[in-house]
């Protein structure tokens, strides 16, 4: 812990609002439920806004941020005293005001916020430090008892810049004692040095590759926005294999040219090792990563960089945007349209949106890419909230795959086959051209329900609403939902009937069966989340299909995104109408985003592409839109449902998910909320409803949603009427603002 600094005089003077003396201030710590507390400056100890500070906390010790001048609910001699301030950049204002607006929308405690911008308790430690040893020239040898080993100590450190005793040692064959004794005789110095940052600066030196008059154009565009500073929000619009990439690559270069800091938002960041691959091509350096799977040691090592400013390229999953900044310049949100980027748990918040707010606050231009744009973002193009920048064209001589659709009613596959003949045809086709394939079903495990069909009993998860999924290939049926396993059973536990059980439908192993048994020659690989597992496993995949050891690709959404295989020629996608049965607000848009990503795999290279999407519904109007190619059309449609509907990005929806782990406790508490549930002029309160979901992880769970016209304030309206009800602590309540799942 660092001593005091110097003594302080009012350190909130500046600020008007700020009535009480400096001896008190607001401390908020990283906690769930918190918000920030009045605590006392001891004499001589002088603190600031954003300072990391130790605190007392009930018995605990914790450590929390200097939010302000103390609020004053508690009568001063009742506070106790802040322990010391922590040797850590203190928090920048930007990120606090970030933190304070990011709870204030989404509802949840400013603590719960502040716990993501401080994820790394062991980063507000100071990086300990290391020592290196070197000759001291003014040492005179010859006073020195010489021995073998000090010899070989003293001509290796004479010919080497100063080195740490591991590696002298290593070099040298000595023991540590002999550069103890040269240390102490005073032949070797120690030194002390900071740990240099693990990040080292981009290269802005490489040339940008030679763009066409389009990406010139709109790499132009983005530039400007950075050169001129200030915020701005742009939608890069660009088909699939545009050079959406290339093009934000400038207005990066630009902001590191500027010396400031950028994020890059990526909704799966562990799979993109091509990408990263582009990025280190284009920059010279790996970026600071920031995701789930960066492990302890280096997340710490992260956070301090991006804090003081070394770590100039971040590139991460949503949570990247409440690392600590030093000077943060541009933010990008690749596939800005993904749901991924929805956090569902704890701090329920959607990282695209709150980018936006980021940049705002922050006075910094914000970029969001994609070829098949959400209707938000496109609403808010329409009202001239946003810019827009279009790339139409795929880059080289790739054009945009054809679509054809196959109608399953007439082109019939074999009973439990999924692969019409005409779609088979098609695979025989490409395999002998030497070209790959890809089949897309999103549907992870060998089938989706296992049926006894003596009895017709179902396997249902016993925490979830959900039926169990087969695993063959682990012998076990699992919940999608909890991760619940049980071991697939040969008897029917209901009636007991022996070999009696069916799976029902195709999952992706089931898939691979038959493809294996259809096309016994040629090399096949299945991607799920349940095998490509990390960056390595998703880098390896990428090597062999790019090396051709690969011919048929079957796999789910994970291949939907960024990959690009020039020899990838044909795209089956399996059944596409998959994801339109849902029926939630976004069922169709999701969809339409989901198969054109998918489609846009297709044909990257010099080769053109075939998609074909087999359906039992060709008349539906994604799978018409998908196949005509005319996005423009299909979102004219959509947006004009949602207004007849006031739905966004017409009007605003919020959720409120009632959970507990007593159903009568869960529903007395919904029936109580919705006794006095708001009412009046453009807005709509429906439920208590169970959820579809009415099991999940052990828990009930009811729903409300609110509909409110665009006017409406609805966090004031939501916190009127919460306060309104008293429910058992047993009972959880979560709001969820923009709701994106209504499971
Ligand atoms: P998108 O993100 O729009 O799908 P990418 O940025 O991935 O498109 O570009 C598709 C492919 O074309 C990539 O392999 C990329 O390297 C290449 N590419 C795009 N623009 C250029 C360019 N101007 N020069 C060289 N290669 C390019
Ligand atoms: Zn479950």
């Amino acid at each position: 812990m660092s001593a005091a600094k110097a003594t302080s005089g009012n350190l909130f003077a500046d600020d008007p609002a700020f009535q009480v003396t400096a001896q008190t201030i607001s401390v908020l710590p990283p906690l769930p439920l918190a918000g920030p507390y009045d605590y006392l400056v001891p004499e001589g100890l002088s603190v600031a806004p954003g300072d990391f500070v130790e605190i007392p906390l009930g018995r605990q010790t914790q450590r929390g941020v200097v939010w302000g001048p103390a609020k004053g609910d508690v009568e001063s001699s009742k506070l106790r005293e802040i322990y010391g301030v922590l040797p850590t950049e203190p928090m920048a204002d930007v990120t606090r005001r970030f933190v304070d607006w990011v709870s204030a929308y989404t509802m949840a405690p400013q603590g719960a916020v502040l716990r993501m911008a401080m994820s790394v308790p062991d980063a507000l430690e100071a990086p300990k430090p290391i020592f290196r040893f070197t000759l001291n020239r003014d040492f005179d040898v010859a006073s020195l008892r010489m021995t073998p080993p000090r010899k070989r100590v003293l001509e290796f450190l004479g010919t080497h810049p100063p080195m740490e005793q591991g590696d002298i040692l290593r070099e040298t064959g000595a023991g540590a004692s002999v550069v103890k004794g040269l240390v102490e005789a005073g032949a070797v110095q120690r030194l002390m040095v900071t740990p240099p940052s693990p990040f080292d600066l981009p290269d802005l030196s490489i040339p940008r590759p030679d763009l066409s008059d389009e990406q010139t154009e709109a790499a132009d565009a983005l530039c400007a926005g950075v050169e001129e500073g200030g915020f701005s929000c742009t939608l890069l619009d660009g088909i699939t294999g545009s050079g959406k990439t290339e093009v934000y690559f400038e207005p990066i270069r630009a902001a590191l040219a500027q010396g400031k800091q950028v994020v890059v938002l990526l909704p799966e960041i562990a799979l993109s090792a091509q990408w990263l691959q582009r990025f280190r091509d284009r920059f010279g350096v790996k970026p600071a990563l920031w995701h789930s799977e960066v492990g302890q040691a280096r997340r710490r090592d992260t956070w301090r960089a991006v804090a003081d400013g070394s770590a100039r390229l971040v590139v991460g999953a949503r949570s990247a945007l409440f690392l600590p900044y030093h000077d943060l310049g541009l933010i990008v949100v690749d596939e800005e349209h993904e749901h991924a980027f929805k956090q569902e748990d704890g701090v329920i918040y959607h990282a695209r949106d709150m980018a936006v707010t980021r940049a705002h606050l922050g006075g910094i231009p914000v970029v969001l890419a994609s070829a098949t744009p959400s209707l938000e973002t496109l609403a808010n193009v329409e009202a001239g909230r946003y810019q827009r920048v279009e790339l139409g064209n795929r880059h080289g001589v790739a054009v945009l795959p054809s679509v054809e659709i196959i109608d399953i009613r007439s082109d019939k596959p074999e009973r439990n086959r999924w692969i019409t003949p005409t779609l088979k045809k098609r695979l025989v086709e490409t395999f002998a051209n030497g070209e790959q394939a890809m089949l897309f079903l999103n549907r992870r495990g060998y089938a989706p329900l296992t049926l006894c069909r003596a009895c017709g009993h179902r396997f249902q998860c016993p925490n979830c609403t959900a039926w169990l999924v087969e695993h063959r290939a682990w012998g076990k049926l699992q919940c999608h939902h909890c991760g619940y396993q049980a071991k697939a059973p040969d008897t029917c536990p209901e009636c007991g009937a022996e070999g009696k059980l069916a799976p029902c439908g195709p999952g992706v192993e089931r898939l691979f069966e038959e493809a294996v048994e259809t096309f016994p020659d040629i090399r096949i690989e299945v991607a799920t989340s349940d095998n490509i597992m990390g960056p390595k496993a998703a880098a390896e995949l990428v090597r062999r299909v790019h090396n051709h050891e690969v011919d048929l690709l079957i796999g789910t959404q994970i291949l939907a995104k960024g990959y690009h295989f020039p020899m990838l020629t044909l795209v089956g996608v399996v059944d596409a109408d998959l994801g339109l049965a849902g029926g939630d607000l976004r069922a169709a848009e999701r969809s339409y985003q989901l198969l054109t990503q998918v489609a846009g795999r297709a044909g990257r290279g010099d080769r053109p592409g075939t998609v074909i999407l087999q359906t039992a519904d060709p008349a539906n109007r994604v799978i018409k839109a998908i196949a005509a190619g005319d996005r423009d059309a299909f979102n004219e449609v959509e947006l004009s449902q949602r207004m007849t509907h006031g739905m966004p990005p017409h009007g605003r929806l919020a959720a409120l998910i009632i959970s507990g782990k007593k159903e009568n406790e869960v529903d007395e508490a919904a029936w109580r909320i919705g006794r006095v549930a708001p009412r009046g002029d453009g807005l709509m309160v429906l439920g208590p409803a169970p959820a579809p979901l009415s099991l999940l992880r052990g828990r009930y769970r009811r729903r409300f949603l609110i509909r409110a016209d665009k006017g409406v304030k609805m966090q004031a309206l939501i916190h009127d009427w919460l306060s309104k009800v008293k429910t058992p602590g047993s009972v959880r309540i979560q709001v969820d603002i923009d709701p994106y799942s209504f499971m």
